[in-house]
């Protein structure tokens, strides 16, 4: 069996994935490789299929306006913009999600959203103004939802596209075809992957692994498992590529862990 190396192994190729390996090659990795167990015509994961909705802290027009430099200053003022303080995304998601929520990680989310989508200008990506309502002559966003990567409603595989250019930019490689199967290391330092592609097997060690791999809406049997009964006869909308070996995997690593004297 062969076997390469890569400073740094992303697992994945969605917009975590993307997101992970550039903030790795910014972060001075010298070398990464994000591996998408999807052929390329399918790569991106759920964002090939997501509308796009980008909701985020910020504080009113004068920020939203950076990332529109081209509009007209005639078309910008059309657009209502009051602001989505972190109390008002705190409040919705415990709205949606009746409080059913783990608050560490909303608090990360919100706290961290304005500041993510600006690094996202930072790196390129362009932005157009979210799906809105007219009425007057002014328009209206749904609050939190203004501005989303350039594309209309839908438009995840542009957004993926430009992952793609920076990622490439950066020369961050993207091996497609490429299934990890197994995580290489023991229950204190994880050292790389096994990875099928179709053509042979074989180990990829790596300084660092990131585990972008998604969920496992795409396994009946995981959904049956976890999510309830009947939950196996859902309808899915997403990738057929996320079907939760890669939780699986790190699970068994956790457990032997936490089974370790
Ligand atoms: C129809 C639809 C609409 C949506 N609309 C929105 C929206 O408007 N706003 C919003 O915020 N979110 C939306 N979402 C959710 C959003 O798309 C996801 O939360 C997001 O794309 C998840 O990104 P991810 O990179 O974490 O995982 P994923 O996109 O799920 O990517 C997982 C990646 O891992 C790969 N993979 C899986 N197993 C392996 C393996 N063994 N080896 C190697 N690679 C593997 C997959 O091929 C895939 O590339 C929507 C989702 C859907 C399905």
């Amino acid at each position: 069996m062969t076997s390469k190396h890569a400073s740094v192994v992303v697992v994945g190729g969605g917009s975590a994935a993307f997101e992970a390996a550039v903030a790795a090659r910014q972060g001075g990795a010298p070398s990464v490789i994000m591996l998408e167990k999807a052929p390329e015509p399918e790569f991106g994961g759920n964002a090939r299929f997501s509308h796009t909705g980008f909701r985020f802290v910020y504080s009113g027009a004068d920020e939203i306006r950076r990332f529109l430099p081209e509009m007209d200053s005639a078309t910008f003022k059309t657009l209502q913009l009051p602001g989505y303080a972190p109390e008002d995304f705190t409040a919705d998601l415990m709205r949606v999600t009746r409080g059913r929520i783990n608050k560490d990680l909303a608090e990360v989310l919100v706290n961290e959203s304005n500041g993510a989508i600006d690094w996202m200008r930072e790196l390129g990506i362009q932005w157009e103004p979210a799906g809105s309502v007219e009425i007057g002559g002014k328009r209206y966003f749904e609050p939190g939802i203004v501005i989303h990567p350039t594309g209309g409603v839908g438009g995840g595989v542009s957004q993926l596209n430009q992952w793609r250019a920076i990622a490439s930019r950066m020369g961050i490689e993207i091996y497609f075809d490429s299934r990890v199967r197994e995580l290489l290391g023991n229950d204190r330092h994880i050292e790389g992957v096994r990875v099928s592609d179709g053509r042979e097997e074989y180990e990829l060690r790596a300084g660092a692994v990131i585990l972008c791999a998604g969920g496992f809406q795409a396994n009946p049997e995981m959904r049956a498992r976890y999510l309830g009964a009947n939950a196996d006869l859902m309808k899915v909308r997403g990738s057929r590529h996320d079907t939760g070996e890669v939780l699986q995997m790190a699970l068994v690593v956790t457990a032997i862990r936490s089974a370790s004297p």
